[in-house]
């Protein structure tokens, strides 16, 4: 399988280089250059392990590693960091809940970030480079790829988050990894600051060059890949269980990756659909799904961060589908955008945008109605993620069978938890207990690009000396 870019601009590449390049170079996303149907798999798939059934789906996009080095690698990451199961179905009334926080940061994003970060070692490894990974973080996806990175060979990585402006735990989670390859940089501004900070430096391609520099964002195809796995597991196994003939899934969204790999995981032919995307009042996304319409506003801070976002980096991916896999009519598409803040496309009268998504924003007060609601009805303590996407699947309504992505462990957000119930301390979990007494480390630092650059070039120049 070879890669392209979703803007026409590049050469295809094998999965390796895809993996370590993450953004194209023409400014596109990564994709697979055909998306493989497994429609006739899916019986023989139904009795598999997460493990077993994880190696089955990557073996169909990458065919430039081995299978047993690919089994190794999958063995390596779902094993050690997730002692429980990876992604368990648990019924909360009348869902399902598949719990994707049984990592090292207690959030989804360690699914693919576990396998991210042995996918790199791997890599550099048999070529012999090295990494340096910069990143910018408003609390999950930094400490999700720290864990992912810690200890590994040949890669570093330098994770910049706005200094005091991220949730005491979000911060421990980050800087109380004490591994000699994991900087944290808390930069003295707002999360926005350091977002143009790591642009500046990683469009800088002489620097980018002279440094490996790397990048762990959502749009690393390998992220998006990891994560079509769970949405495959558990339609065969609610399907095997109910027998109904397809399974409904709700997603809370920010940056659409991971209703993405939903999306992918439908094409190969599981039996997934409708997605729901839900989004708390941040909801670009659940506008354009009910209107066609995609119009950027102003960020509004609430109790679920992980989903306040403006412009969603992955949406790309699903328009360049969406245009009939039109390098050309994309390209187009997104220079509207940059310059009017706002794209449509074609939606025939009568038709929704897209038959196989259903959109719905649930604000604050119906977020932490629906932790309060779950916790007295049926004993499940949720947390505001979570609770946005099983607040929209319940009001929309279904007779299929639902399963609502529980995103984020409630013990990562006990203040909502707190307003939702008046109990804080419903929600904790023993890594989290433990986090305010262990040592930590941490670099401040002006929000300047200079900063930031000579941070890097110190250590780095340390590190070879
Ligand atoms: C990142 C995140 C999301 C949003 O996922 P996307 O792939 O960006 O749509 C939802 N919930 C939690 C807890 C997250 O960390």
């Amino acid at each position: 399988m070879r890669y392209i870019s979703t803007r026409g601009g590049t050469p295809a590449v094998p999965f390796q280089e895809a993996v370590l390049t993450g953004l194209a170079d023409d400014g596109g996303l990564i994709i697979p250059e055909r998306i493989p149907d497994a429609r006739d798999r899916m019986g023989a798939w139904s009795d598999l392990s997460y493990r077993d059934l994880a190696c089955e789906i990557l073996r169909l996009y990458v065919d430039d590693i081995p299978e047993a080095d690919l089994k190794r690698l999958v063995e390596e990451s779902y094993r050690d960091a997730f002692p429980e199961e990876v992604a368990p179905l648990a019924t909360a009334g009348p869902v399902q809940i598949l719990e994707l926080f049984h990592g090292p940061t207690l959030a989804f994003k360690d699914v693919a970030l576990q396998l991210l970060g042995h996918l790199f070692e791997y890599i550099l490894t048999r070529s012999g480079g090295e990494l340096n990974i910069l990143a910018a973080t408003s609390g999950d996806t930094g400490s999700a790829a720290i864990h992912g990175v810690r200890g590994r060979d040949r890669i570093r990585i330098f994770v910049m988050h706005p200094h005091g402006r991220v949730s005491p735990i979000q911060e421990r989670q980050m800087t109380t990894v004490l591994d000699q390859n994991v900087h944290n940089l808390a930069v003295e501004g707002t999360f926005d600051d350091a977002q143009r900070i790591l642009k500046a430096i990683a469009g800088d391609v002489a620097f980018k060059r002279a440094h490996h520099l790397g990048a762990v964002n959502s749009v690393n195809w390998a992220r998006v890949l990891a994560q079509i796995v769970y949405y495959v597991y558990a339609s065969l196994k609610l399907r095997r269980q109910t027998g109904a003939p397809q399974v409904r899934f709700s997603v809370p969204t920010g940056n659409f990756g991971d209703i993405l790999a939903g999306w992918y995981a439908a094409q190969m032919g599981a039996p997934v659909g409708p997605l729901v995307l839900a989004t708390n009042t941040n909801d670009i996304l659940s506008r354009f799904f009910r209107t066609g319409v995609y119009e950027r506003g102003e960020v509004t801070p609430t109790v679920s961060p992980s989903m306040d976002i403006q412009v969603a980096s992955n949406f790309e991916r699903y328009l360049y589908y969406r245009l009939g896999e039109d390098a050309e009519a994309l390209r187009n598409l997104m220079e509207v955008f940059a310059r009017d803040r706002r794209l449509s496309v074609d939606v025939a009268p009568g038709t929704a945008v897209d038959p196989l998504f259903e959109a719905g924003c649930a604000d604050e007060t119906e977020t932490l109605a629906t932790i309060a609601a779950w916790y007295e009805r049926h004993g499940v303590v949720l947390d505001p993620h979570t609770a946005v996407g099983v607040a929209v699947a319940t009001r929309i309504g279904s007779e299929q069978p639902t399963v609502c992505l529980a995103t984020a462990h409630p013990a990562k957000f006990p203040d909502a938890v707190r307003r939702a119930t008046g109990h804080g301390e419903l929600a904790h979990h023993p890594s989290i207990d433990n986090l305010m007494e262990l040592p930590a480390r941490c670099t401040t630092v002006p929000a300047t690009e200079e900063a930031v650059r000579a941070y890097m070039e110190e250590t780095l120049a340390e590190a070879r000396a």
